[in-house]
């Protein structure tokens, strides 16, 4: 029998009770296949969810021959009556009636047979990892999320704003860098006291791949008045953890006239915000990855959104770590950055609720927060999550000029780098904060995935470039 020319219908609009009885065309990959000698059951995907069609094959129309060559992996285009189906688990199925196959999946070599493989090992083969059903469903959560955030900012008059990813300024402190050049690694030219000469280099000076956007982000903000970056983000940190990359993604809002409280207010919105979102767009995926991961998920999901996060300052949460029971790896007394253990306690045990911690010591936090009146703080604000620890750090920025100024001679950043940022602070300056979010973070939240290589494609890590 000939392929017909029918429109193809994605398997995610084909659970439609006005198609019964009509013929359809699906095209995908083959999940499984099973059956007897009379009947065949093929499960196909085409990635639009979750979901797997059930295609029927009746051994009286199809030989064993034509068959063969379907098995787990290959690719199919299927013409034939969508009906009511009979099996328990699926409201419809397809008749097969003619079968394009447009390519096959030899089962020696093909690694996704059907059996539940580790994550671990889909690491190691993550150019096929998105057919799985796991990463299908990650995939699918991560793009509503990112939908979701440009929605949010959009309905608020946020504008966009994209920053570099090249950078000449290494001041922002956040993370070691990666340095980007086109000069001859085995033939660097020597300046006559012996130091690199850069201005041989491509841009005249020494440039990196940028750990923020948020530099520039201010400089958007006090034009525009409000703007979010969402890009990517490189950090040369050699931390194998389970919630650092090299390459991540940031979202980075920037408010004109906001201060720390308003900044408090906005990220708490935001995170709500994307969190009912994805439970309302990605209900199928959520509840596949509730099953399968984490039995609490949904809930955990649903009880952020019922609370409202605990506000208090750096110095309240060290006496709350100080007077309790617990033995921590890093001992505790302020002044010292917070520890994923410690946030997580804080979070975990003692308040149960997402934390937003304040004030820290300016020594722990970046040159251009904004100092509080005791001059030994300053309005940070770090959004601490359950199993995730930080989600978001972000800050009150330091809006006078000489403040900002003298910051800057105390950490002996230079200044040659510095010149376009301080003409914010001198030419109409106003109060203004913003934070980032790091997006992987996000998205192993609403995902429950324990590991951020598993919530990205084609994770960046120390020794890890593949794919
Ligand atoms: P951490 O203490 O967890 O390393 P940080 O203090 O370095 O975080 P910031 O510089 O404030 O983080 O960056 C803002 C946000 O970006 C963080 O709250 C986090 O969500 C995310 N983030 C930071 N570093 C990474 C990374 N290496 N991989 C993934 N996300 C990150
Ligand atoms: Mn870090």
């Amino acid at each position: 029998m000939s392929i017909m020319a029918l429109k193809r219908t994605k398997i995610v609009d084909i659970f439609n009770p006005e198609l019964i009885g009509e013929k359809v065309c699906v095209k995908g990959w083959v999940r499984t296949r099973r059956g007897n000698k009379n009947v065949q059951f093929v499960a196909l995907n085409d990635g639009s969810t979750i979901k797997n069609i059930q295609i029927v094959f009746d051994l009286a129309k199809f030989s064993e021959d034509e068959l063969k060559p379907i098995t787990t992996g290959a690719s199919l285009h299927v013409e034939g009556e969508l009906v009511a189906s009979q099996g328990k688990g699926q409201t419809c199925e397809i008749q097969a009636e003619t079968i394009e196959i447009y390519g096959t999946a030899d089962p020696q070599t093909y690694p996704l047979q059907k059996k539940g493989h580790t994550l671990e090992f889909l690491r190691e083969i993550a150019h096929l990892r998105p057919r799985t059903n796991t990463f299908g469903a990650v995939l699918r959560i991560r793009h509503n999320l990112a939908f979701a955030i440009h929605k949010f900012f959009n309905e608020r008059g946020f504008f966009y704003l994209n920053t570099p990813l090249i950078t000449a300024s290494d001041c922002e402190g956040a993370g070691a860098m990666f340095q980007v050049t086109t000069l001859d690694l085995n033939n660097l030219p020597k300046t006559e006291d012996g130091t690199i000469d850069y201005a041989q280099d491509f841009f005249g000076k020494q440039t990196s791949l940028t750990v923020s956007g948020q530099l520039e982000g201010e400089l958007g903000a006090t034009a525009l008045g409000a703007i979010y970056t969402f890009g990517p983000t490189f950090r040369a940190e050699n931390s194998n953890t389970p919630r650092h990359l090299a390459e991540f993604w940031m979202i980075e809002p920037e408010v004109a006239f906001n201060d720390i409280t308003d900044n408090m207010d906005l990220a708490e919105e935001f995170i709500k915000y994307c969190i009912v979102y994805a439970l309302e767009n990605c209900k199928d995926d959520i509840e596949f990855l509730a099953q399968m991961y984490d039995k609490n998920l949904v809930e955990r999901l649903e009880f952020v959104l019922h609370n409202q996060f605990m506000r208090l300052p750096y110095t309240e949460a060290i006496k709350i770590l100080e007077a309790s029971d617990k033995k921590f790896e890093f001992p505790v007394s302020w002044g010292i950055d917070l520890q994923s253990e410690h946030e997580r306690y804080l979070v975990e045990e003692h308040f149960k609720k997402p934390v937003i911690l304040t004030d820290y010591p300016k020594e722990i936090k970046a040159f251009y927060m904004k100092l509080n009146e005791d001059g030994k703080t300053v309005r940070a604000m770090d959004v601490l999550f359950p199993q995730i620890g930080e989600i978001i750090g972000g800050s009150e920025r330091e809006a006078d000029y000489d403040k900002l100024l003298a910051r800057i001679e105390e950490l002996h950043i230079p200044m040659k780098d510095m010149w376009w940022y301080l003409d914010t602070r001198r030419f109409g300056t106003v109060p203004h904060s913003g934070f980032g979010l790091g997006f992987e973070r996000l998205v192993l939240f609403v995902t429950g995935m324990t590991n951020i290589r598993d919530v990205i494609p084609f994770p960046r890590t120390p020794k890890n470039a593949e794919f």
